[in-house]
């Protein structure tokens, strides 16, 4: 503790003081704690709720601009001083603004003392945290920057262990977009109190991006307990729901949780962090409102998906490097003779070899490489048939065409273009797509399908019974062919019930004028009895897997004859 010299002329000084105060964001302060006088810069007084820059009973008025939460800390420290048992001051406590908001402050002062040895001033400074990017003010939980020195701490003297869980508001934009962003901030400052009063001194709470907000819970007891992480999530979403409900707010909102365990094995704090976003979007993914705890499996097939996107992406970008068609034959039962093929794509990649078409076509989807893609194989397959139309004149093939080609390309203008091109004669191809509650919503699709049906186009609708199965739509759109899905095939020898929804299915779709094709037929045993249901047409390993262009020539081509 320093001495108050004689030299010490307090009016001078005070003026310097306020000269020094408008050279800085931080405020400076004297305290004289002997008169109970208060002096601090302007600009404090004009942010804080003070009296003004200068003021007696200043213990009285410290209180009222302290936050109720912090005071007996402030208190403590103050008492300890005056009664000369602490002898420091730099305390992080949050004092409220004139507009009636906690602000996160960083306070630091020297004490004086006189010449008996009594602290008489304190002088120092206070420094607004979420300046300094510490403290972010509408959830008063430290910021990101803070975690990573607190991460590192923590993990490297963590041999106990520990978990983070990572809390997301859902639909957060929405919220923002809809209420506003002085709304967004009542909703997050609402959740980050709900997170406080949880987790306790038992843990820290730190403002990550946008609505997401990590738990940092360190200690051995955290690994004991089965999932100590999800109880803590459901305490939040109680008490989160309940305070919605008590205040009343004009928009229910709901949160979403991700937890990953750490037990002081070598790993780095970022990558922990990195588990609990992915816990998180899992969680979004599940419908929200729920929680999950980091899985290794589900992380490295998410891993595995993205990488193989990428190489999807390079492959199209490479001229389709590694795409081929095979084809497999679709017979005619009255006529006993080969109608045509469905062309399938294939992919064969060099990091990830064969890929099944149940695994790449997906991601072709998500990614709408699928429109690019599905342009080639329209050209591909057009070109093939063309050639067997040379042996065969009535030669069609089949096109799988995906629902985001229809929503998100203009398929219709793809199909004319490469018809006129090539010369391809439209009673050549039929294009089948799967049935999808979307399919039947939309006009656009409605539209899209009355384009094909003028242009004479055939449409088959595919895997028929396994979505939102509706004759009545499948007649007002015009389909020409349904294929019934190989499920309702595979059981059909021993199922009674299976059998009997097939037999429907096809004298309901006869009695309409389409035709009807049964896929997945493999057996001689299956086959004799599909037979008796009469089915126009029949795909399935029972006359051949679907085979590249050169073998299906060879052995399929004009081949497959009487049964
Ligand atoms: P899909 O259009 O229903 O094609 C029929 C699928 O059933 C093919 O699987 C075929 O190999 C398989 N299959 C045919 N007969 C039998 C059989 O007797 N037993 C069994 N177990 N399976 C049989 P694949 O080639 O794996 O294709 C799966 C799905 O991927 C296709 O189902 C289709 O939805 C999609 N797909 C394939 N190629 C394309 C394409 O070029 N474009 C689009 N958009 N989707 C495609
Ligand atoms: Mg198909
Ligand atoms: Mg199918």
């Amino acid at each position: 503790m320093q001495r108050v010299t004689d030299t010490l002329n307090f009016d001078h000084f005070q003026r310097v003081f306020t000269l020094l105060g408008r050279c800085t964001e931080d405020y400076l302060f004297i305290f004289d704690l002997q008169q109970d006088y208060y002096t601090i810069s302007e600009s404090a007084a004009e942010r804080f709720a003070l009296p003004s820059s200068q003021f007696y009973n200043a213990s009285m008025e410290l209180q009222k601009v302290c936050h109720p939460d912090d005071w007996d800390m402030l208190k403590q420290n103050i008492d300890g001083i005056i009664a000369g048992t602490v002898f420091e001051h730099n305390v992080e406590y949050r004092w409220m603004s004139r507009t009636g908001h906690p602000v996160w402050i960083n306070c630091c002062g020297q004490i004086l003392a006189d010449d008996k040895g009594q602290a008489q001033y304190m002088i120092g400074r206070i420094t607004e945290l979420e300046r300094k990017s510490i403290v972010d003010n509408v959830t008063g939980f430290y910021r990101e920057t803070r975690l990573w020195s607190d991460l590192s701490k923590i993990s490297k003297n963590a041999e106990d262990g520990g978990f983070l869980l990572l809390i997301g508001i859902d639909n957060f934009r929405n919220v923002n977009d809809k209420f506003g962003k002085a709304y967004g901030d009542v909703v997050l400052s609402n959740v980050a109190d709900c997170i406080r009063k949880c987790v306790g001194e038992d843990g820290m709470a730190y403002r990550m991006s946008g609505d997401e907000m990590l738990i940092v819970m360190a200690g051995a007891a955290f690994l004991e307990q089965p999932d100590p992480a999800r109880k803590l999530y459901h305490r939040i979403r109680k008490m989160v729901d309940e305070s919605i409900l008590e205040h009343g707010y004009q928009h229910f909102y709901t949160i979403s949780g991700g937890s990953v365990y750490f037990n002081g094995q070598e790993q780095k704090d970022e990558i922990y962090v990195k588990e609990t976003e992915f816990a998180l979007h899992q969680a979004k993914l599940k419908g929200k409102n729920t929680y999950v705890k980091y899985n290794e499996e589900e992380y490295r097939l998410f891993v595995k998906r993205l990488d193989m996107q990428e190489r999807l992406r390079q492959a199209v970008k490479e001229d389709f490097k590694g795409f081929t068609l095979y084809y497999q034959p679709i017979v005619n039962i009255e006529k006993q003779k080969i109608l045509g093929a469905e062309a399938l794509l294939r992919w064969e990649d060099e990091v990830f070899g064969r890929v099944s078409p149940g695994e790449f076509i997906p991601l072709l989807e998500e990614s709408g490489l699928i429109i690019p893609v599905g342009r080639w194989i329209m050209k591909t397959a057009m070109q093939q048939c063309l050639k067997w139309q040379e042996k065969d004149p009535d030669f069609r093939v089949n096109i799988n065409l995906s629902f985001i080609q229809l929503k998100k390309s203009n398929v219709i203008r793809d199909i004319d273009g490469y018809m006129t091109e090539l010369r391809f004669n439209s009673r050549n191809v039929l294009f089948e797509v799967t049935e999808s509650g979307e399919l039947e919503e939309g006009e656009m699709m409605k539209k899209i399908l009355q384009a094909f049906r003028k242009r004479k186009l055939s449409l088959g609708i595919d895997d028929f019974g396994t979505g939102y199965s509706n004759f009545r739509y499948v007649k007002e759109m015009m389909f020409h062919l349904v294929k019934i899905d190989q499920s309702f095939i595979r059981n059909i020898t021993q199922s009674q019930y299976d059998y009997l929804v097939v037999k429907q299915f096809t004298e309901l779709a006869h009695s309409l004028n389409l035709k009807v094709c049964y896929e997945g037929v493999e057996t001689d045993e299956e086959l004799k009895c599909v037979l008796k249901l009469k089915p126009d047409y029949i795909q399935g390993f029972y006359f051949a897997r679907p085979v590249p262009s050169d073998e299906f020539e060879k052995n399929y081509l004009c081949k497959i004859q009487g049964f």
